[in-house]
């Protein structure tokens, strides 16, 4: 072969690699996240501009472009995007909000980072980007409050204080507007909780239109609350969601009505803590009821509302920057100067307190489904001899406890399996229960398998919910008898979609399922199976450079030892495998597609 003839297969050799591979990822290039215009803000043209961009060149057909849920009090579009299962009005959602408040640009930004976020991860095909994309919807309404905005934007840095909207009717053209977030349903008339303010009284809203908390002339007068309103009418799947606003690094859960906090049951309040501590744990927040953190109320705002009409796991962040960077940047601790740092953070800090949110905001939208939660209370490990002669030589015995921490019930077809590098170890046990909502009843349940060795790290338990695209895995180590985090699959994926049999896996809640019978599988069930497939914990994401490094490598070894022996007729020794390749490279001198070519 001469070295000409080498070359050519080499590249054909490259071609036919990468390819195939490279057409299979998306295409285009890296998403960019645009710096906003006005000292680091994205304005309302960019913002909508950058929705556009996200929605179309790198999420999955089944996200939505964006379109709009009404026009604000000046025709300006609202607009909604939704990423992922998009086209399933039964697949879980979670709402974000942001900017009802027209100076809390850190709201918007905190969104369209958590977007940018996601499209990134899509772009290099995540693999848990991709199962969250195929199993949820994410709803982000950036932008409440366009005229408000926009009127912040038009002035210098000092004066963008406009809080509301931009409704005339104070006679000071500056105090204009309706307080958006005061202009919901629960509590619009007024809380029991009042006192005195420069505008009269104040019971967590304000009937003055000069008031910075003024609620309007009716519940949901104003056009943006009700694009709002209309929109979660029509999308009874939210069961979450994050009204955004700023500033201060906190997360607050409903109510912040006082009068409607008393009718808060304590199985309502101990979801909405569990959830907050979740979240917190993610983005450092202090989680609380407003009222019993900052002894003030809120008065029809959007959160209450969402719970009280909606059922919607709601709360209000207010992203940072906190007090103490606020107050220690402010100059002079005036409270003015303070406020100006608080809601418009510098340019260099906007990355730091979008990004901060970023995976609470993920996290929440995986807690809208079913998500699981896996322990191990005991774990017993026994060495023996193998008469079946498999292999199997170790015995593993793992009391399970199994929670379901998200905000809809498992399926009735949810199983769970146990894989030694891919091999089916443990087949597929069913729940006899629903696992219900925030972790009401945990499942507990006791699985015996054999596998190979007890030091093998890629044993995996798996969950797999086919009803709600729900498909998670969990590392065992029976070294040191614990259970990893969950990661969640596609529910595709090779260990997702193992073909199974059936068993009732023994269940129940706390208080009976400790009298739960073992359930043993037979010598039959612990056959090994011959199908092997892959480990839950390959990168996917990896294999385009994985592929693409050895055909690099390929190429330059042959080059190398092919080019180096030009004029050498002989080879010191020729494997089968050169000689396949030689008749490849036969077939590589002859035209390409060349029957295409000859049916035109
Ligand atoms: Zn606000």
């Amino acid at each position: 072969m001469t070295c000409i003839s080498t070359l050519i297969l080499c590249a054909v050799t490259v071609l036919l690699i990468v390819f195939p591979i490279t057409v299979s990822t998306n295409v285009g290039s890296k998403p960019v996240l645009p710096t906003g215009s006005v000292d680091g803000y994205l304005t309302f043209d960019q913002t909508n501009e950058y929705l556009r961009n996200a929605h179309s060149l790198y999420l999955p057909e089944t996200s939505s472009p964006p379109f709009s849920i009404g026009k604000s009090r000046s025709g300006r579009t609202i607009n909604a995007v939704c990423l992922g299962k998009c086209d399933d009005t039964n697949a879980p959602g979670v709402l974000f909000t942001g900017l009802h408040h027209a100076r809390e640009p850190i709201s918007l930004m905190t969104l369209v980072y958590t977007l940018h976020h996601i499209s990134l991860m899509s772009y290099y095909n995540d693999p848990e980007t991709q199962a969250l994309l195929s199993s949820r919807q994410l709803w982000f309404i950036p932008l409440v409050n366009p005229d408000g905005y926009v009127d912040n934007l038009e002035k210098s840095a000092a004066n963008r204080n406009r809080r509301k909207n931009t409704l005339p009717g104070c006679s000071n053209v500056k105090r204009n507007g309706v307080d958006l977030n005061r202009n919901y349903e629960t509590c619009w008339a007024g809380d029991t909780l009042c006192e005195q303010d420069q505008f009269g009284q104040d019971c967590g809203n304000n009937p003055n239109p000069c008031a910075e908390d003024y609620r309007g002339s009716a519940m949901f007068s104003e056009p943006e609350t009700k694009a709002i309103r209309d929109f979660v009418g029509q999308h009874p799947n939210i069961k979450a969601a994050l009204n955004y606003h700023s500033y201060g690094e906190n997360l607050f859960w409903p109510y912040s009505c006082v009068k409607k906090k008393k009718s808060e049951t304590e199985a309502q309040a101990n979801l909405f803590k569990s959830i907050a501590n979740e979240l917190t744990l993610l983005n450092s927040y202090k989680a609380s009821n407003v009222y019993d953190a900052l002894h003030y109320n809120a008065a029809g705002d959007a959160t209450d509302w969402m719970f009280d009409k909606h059922g919607i796991i709601a709360f209000t962040p207010e992203v940072g920057p906190n007090d103490q960077e606020a107050k220690a940047n402010g100059r002079s601790r005036n409270y003015d100067l303070q406020d100006a740092y608080g809601f418009w953070p510098p340019i260099d800090r906007i990355p730091v307190h979008s990004n901060k949110s970023v995976s609470a905001n993920i996290h929440l939208a995986w807690l809208s489904g079913p998500c699981y939660k896996v322990s191990a209370v005991q774990m017993k490990v026994v060495k023996g001899s193998d008469p079946s002669g498999q292999g199997l030589t170790t015995q593993i015995t793992i009391s399970l406890k199994i929670k379901n921490i998200g905000l809809k019930a498992s399926g009735e077809k949810a199983f769970l399996q146990v894989f030694e590098e891919g091999i089916l170890r443990l087949p597929s046990q069913t729940f006899k229960d629903r696992v219900k909502i925030g972790g009401r009843n945990v499942i507990l349940a006791e699985v015996m398998y054999k596998v190979r060795s007890e030091n093998h790290m890629k044993t995996t338990l798996i969950i797999s919910d086919p009803e709600n695209s729900e498909c998670s895995a969990f590392l065992i180590n029976h070294k040191s008898s614990s259970i990893s985090d969950t990661k969640h699959l596609l529910l595709e994926s090779d260990l997702c979609n193992y073909h199974h049999e059936s068993k009732i896996l023994p269940s129940g809640d706390n208080k009976n399922s400790s009298n739960a019978k073992t359930k043993i599988p037979s010598d039959s069930d612990s056959k090994p199976q011959s199908k092997t497939i892959n480990d839950a914990g390959f990168n996917y994401s990896l294999l385009p450079y994985i592929s693409g490094g050895a055909a690099v490598v390929c190429f330059v070894c042959f080059i190398f030892f092919k080019c180096k022996n030009v004029g050498e007729d002989k080879y010191s020794r020729i494997s089968e495998d050169q000689i396949e390749l030689g008749e490849l490279s036969d077939v590589s001198t002859e035209p390409a597609f060349r029957d295409y070519e000859e049916d035109g």
